[in-house]
């Protein structure tokens, strides 16, 4: 039989729980549970796996020691922390995702990460209005001197004190798409767009890194498209993707047509930088030709892989 190929979108619950503090101990004993479901899917002889994953608390903790070591090293701009956070994430993936595999016997199976830019479009209109908010808070007095000295963005969060926020553009394509094609057709596992991937802009021809965050699962739907995957799986701390989120008359959905979704994405049943994306990216995979996209949660990624579980999006 041939195998089928599935991009997993890993969040942030993959690598990291709440409440945890972040040591590399916390993290590879995160990543390793998360690989041992990984691992099933590729034992069960069905699937091809890519998998993409989010950066949200690591790249704000890497944010934090540029500013505490600023006197002593220079500080990094945002592409160069996200950089940082695919070869780390990437490197706790690759050991624990061969170390099981290789006790099933499947020590064999390549496996690599792949430091990947996104190319975004430099008039994306979320550079005229950044909205998402990465590392400290801050004083009102610290936000006035980091918007003067440093020229960021500084906007009250929900009354948590002052945070700095950058452009979240919308993902155009993946640079390293051809190279990272080649290694799953050769099949390999391949880690991908890690934290959404390194936001580029081209300019004369020429890539050059810019200060934003691409959202992780709109990244993982361009990456799908491009490896030609049959099903994107999106994987949170969610079981189902919910009417009504929160409130009495919440309704789990198991399945939900493109049309479906789209009418409620219009109906605001989605919030805005953590469903809502997830949705979207479902309904862009199943637009461009995929099979199915699926919202479901970690633990139940194989039933979910496999429609028993978590919400199907189809075309109809
Ligand atoms: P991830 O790290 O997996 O991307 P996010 O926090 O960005 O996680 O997105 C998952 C969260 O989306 C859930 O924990 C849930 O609180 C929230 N959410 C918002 N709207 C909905 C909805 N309609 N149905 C289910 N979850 C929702
Ligand atoms: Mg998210």
């Amino acid at each position: 039989m041939e195998k089928k190929t599935v991009v997993v979108a890993l969040g942030g619950n993959a690598i990291l729980q709440r409440g945890q503090k972040g040591t590399l101990e916390e993290q590879m004993s995160s990543v390793y549970g998360t690989c041992e479901q990984l691992a099933e899917m590729v034992l069960s002889g069905k699937w091809r796996l890519v998998i993409t994953h989010g950066n949200g608390p690591q790249v704000g903790s890497i944010l934090l020691q540029q500013e505490a070591a600023k006197e002593s090293v220079p500080p990094m701009p945002m592409d160069a922390c996200g950089s940082q956070t695919q070869g780390l994430i990437g490197y706790m993936m690759q050991q624990c995702l061969h170390n099981i595999l290789d006790a099933r016997g499947k020590g064999d199976i390549p496996l690599a990460t792949v430091v990947t830019q996104v190319l975004v479009d430099k008039s994306d209109p979320a550079f005229q209005n950044p909205s998402k908010p990465v590392g400290s808070f801050y004083t009102a007095v610290e936000a006035e001197e980091l918007n003067e000295r440093m020229g960021w963005d500084v906007v009250e969060d929900a009354g948590r004190g002052w945070r700095r926020v950058v452009p979240s553009p919308d993902p155009v394509s993946i640079v390293e798409k051809e190279f990272i094609g080649i290694l799953v057709k050769n099949r390999a596992i391949v880690i991908a767009s890690g934290g959404g991937g390194i936001p580029v802009v081209r300019e004369n021809g020429q890539y050059r890194g810019v200060e934003a965050v691409i959202d992780k699962d709109l990244a993982g739907e361009r990456l799908a498209e491009d490896v030609g995957a049959q099903v994107l799986l999106i994987l949170t701390d969610v079981p189902q993707v919910k009417l009504h989120y929160g409130k009495p008359e919440e309704k789990a959905l198991s399945t939900m047509t493109v049309e479906e979704a789209k009418r409620y994405m219009e109906e605001g049943h989605f919030a805005k930088g953590s469903m809502e994306p997830k949705v979207r990216a479902a309904i862009r995979f199943v637009e461009a030709g995929g099979e199915r996209a699926v919202i479901s949660s970690l633990s139940q990624a194989g039933e979910a892989l496999d429609g028993q579980a978590g919400t199907q999006v189809v075309r109809s």
